[in-house]
């Protein structure tokens, strides 16, 4: 028998090690989903450091009893995790085109001009607010990574080096710098301090001020099974059920909302101050509340059944994988992206499977994956092995990846896309 200070713990002191929720303080007892252990995603690995000891965190993402938020512990610090991130927006053509076509609504739309002020938290490399800077409208950009932060500065975006918070806002508003739109794309569960970053939001605005928030929407989520879609910098996973209860707190309400195809499936809300311009709330807003209710986001059974259906999804991919295998099949990865790295630790897919890896990026070519040790090459690696298969990563960019592969056919090769279920396209 153990000694008493080893015996296991009980239920109910495990329960308390999940912690509370961001946003309401309740206590985290019902877990979505357990993708296991697995290291940061951004954190590529380079040749001196494959013999060495890597850090792997839980992957399991709870849900809110009380507000139904779905999230994800902070187990590890922002400072720790966007020090230097490693994703260059500019780098994804797609991406760069739903920046320019969003520049050029809000600026129609919201009547910007030269006498506004647009602030953009997570401004990355400056790929969105480059299109501001040329229509003449006065840029800021909030942007952690010094490193991304510094191309920003190059192509003549201004970019402050720091976290985005309440405190940074009051700072802004004090400097005489409010603004007439935020933008935050990608950004918003990607912030532990979810209160203190909405807070922020609302004191930057001027009374007449609109904020615009992206972020992938919870429903396709668990519809389209894109379980790859959390890593350790996705904190927090929204309904627009649960991020208008958010706002709501803090004295903002969405008045608009678009679902966007873009990483899966995104949500484009648009709120404003409640004690400001008074907007009216568009059909969409009602529209996909009741879709949302309808489908049972404010009932917590629904959040059970999503686990299962990933542990399934993984079988499926592994056997596949190993089917190819047993025939002599020579496999390689498109992309090293954040999901990726998700889907390759929780399906155990390391160089038994995958010869290798390719990526645009320069500044992943040469390097590992985190945890699984796929090397990351130039895309040409593949015109030179010519694999039988290519397992595409980022899937939401499947249709312009298979476009720009296309040549792969010339030698009958074909492409594997895992989500939402895997499929060959030959
Ligand atoms: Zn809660």
């Amino acid at each position: 028998m153990l000694p008493a200070t080893e015996q296991p713990v009980s239920q109910a002191s495990q329960q308390s090690t999940e912690g509370n929720c961001r946003f309401c303080g309740e206590a985290l007892r019902h877990i979505f989903v357990d993708l296991g252990m697995s290291p940061l995603c951004q954190s590529h690995i380079e040749l001196e450091q494959l013999n060495c000891m890597e850090r792997f965190y839980p992957l399991r993402v709870l849900v809110c009893d009380r507000c139904f938020l779905v999230q994800l512990q902070e187990y590890v610090s922002p400072q720790e995790i966007f020090g230097e991130y490693a994703y260059f927006s500019s780098y994804a053509d797609t991406w760069l085109e739903h920046a320019r076509r969003y520049v050029d609504a809000m600026i129609e739309r919201f009547k910007l001009g030269q006498s506004s002020q647009v602030v953009e938290i997570a401004s990355n490399d400056g790929y969105l607010l480059q299109y501001f800077v040329k229509r003449g409208i006065p840029a800021l950009g909030v942007e952690p990574a010094a490193n991304v932060a510094a191309v920003a500065v190059q192509k003549g975006v201004p970019t402050l080096v720091e976290f985005f918070g309440e405190a940074l806002a009051r700072r802004l508003a004090a400097e005489g710098r409010p603004a007439d739109l935020v933008v935050g794309n990608n950004v918003l569960a990607h912030v532990p301090d979810l209160n203190g970053f909405v807070e922020g939001l609302r004191v930057l605005l001027k009374p007449h001020g609109v904020v615009t928030m992206e972020f992938p929407h919870l429903s396709r989520l668990v519809e389209e099974n894109q379980f790859d879609t959390i890593y350790h910098e996705h904190f927090s996973y929204f309904s627009l059920w649960s991020v208008e209860q958010v706002f709501a707190a803090h004295g903002l309400a969405i008045f608009d909302v678009e679902e966007l195809p873009t990483h899966g499936g995104s949500l484009r809300i648009y709120a404003g101050p409640t004690v400001g311009t008074v907007r009216r709330v568009t059909d969409s807003v009602v529209e996909l509340r009741a879709r949302e209710v309808e489908a049972g986001y404010t009932r917590l059974e629904h959040y059970f059944l999503f686990g299962e259906r990933v542990r399934r999804t993984k079988w499926k991919i592994l056997d596949l994988l190993i089917g190819l295998k047993r025939q002599g099949k020579s496999i390689a990865g498109y992309g090293a992206p954040g999901k990726g790295n998700t889907l390759l630790n929780y399906c155990g897919i390391r160089t038994d499977f995958l010869d290798y890896t390719v990526d645009r990026s320069p500044y992943k070519q040469g390097k590992f994956t985190p945890g699984t040790h796929i090397p990351i090459y130039p895309p040409d690696k593949i015109r030179q092995t010519k694999p039988d298969y290519i397992l595409i990563l980022p899937w939401n960019l499947k249709d312009e990846i298979m476009n720009q592969m296309s040549y792969i056919r010339k030698w009958g090769g074909k492409f594997i896309v895992p989500i939402p279920e895997v499929t060959i396209y030959s």
